[in-house]
């Protein structure tokens, strides 16, 4: 039998746009109105400006290698090992995001990544990375 895996919170005020443009098959990051700042991870409040305002913009899904790690000794049933981390730095706005590649990847600094979306339970959709 396999774990179930934990699925993130994927309606709610703050990411429930990111979810929703995953499951069109859509990269998407929150951007202030009041200052253009971009909100990752995503929430509806801007620190920078004090500002409640703001939108989703669609961003290329492109992005490169910041910085990873392999993880050997399992520490979740659902998460078999080796399993890689990758935090991707995306190449249209300044923002970083995790993801997970399977296995234990020849990943090097600044490797060129595109995002793919993974169907997880109930329908939550969740953008991950792969090297191109
Ligand atoms: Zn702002």
């Amino acid at each position: 039998m396999s774990a179930v895996r934990p699925r993130p919170v994927d309606d709610d005020l703050d990411t429930g746009g990111f979810f929703e443009a995953a499951r069109r098959g859509e990269l998407v990051v929150r951007v202030c109105d009041g200052c253009g700042a971009v909100l990752h991870m995503p929430r509806a409040y801007c620190h920078t400006c004090g500002s409640w305002q703001g939108h989703w913009q669609p961003v290329s899904g492109r992005g490169h290698v910041y910085s990873w790690t392999t993880a050997e000794h399992q520490v979740h049933p659902a998460f078999p090992v080796p399993d890689t981390i990758v935090l991707v730095q995306l190449d249209d706005v300044p923002a970083r995001l995790v993801g997970y590649v399977p296995g234990a990847p020849d990943l090097t600094e600044g490797q060129p990544m595109e995002v793919w979306f993974e169907m997880l339970e109930d329908g939550v959709v969740v953008p991950q990375w792969r090297p191109i």
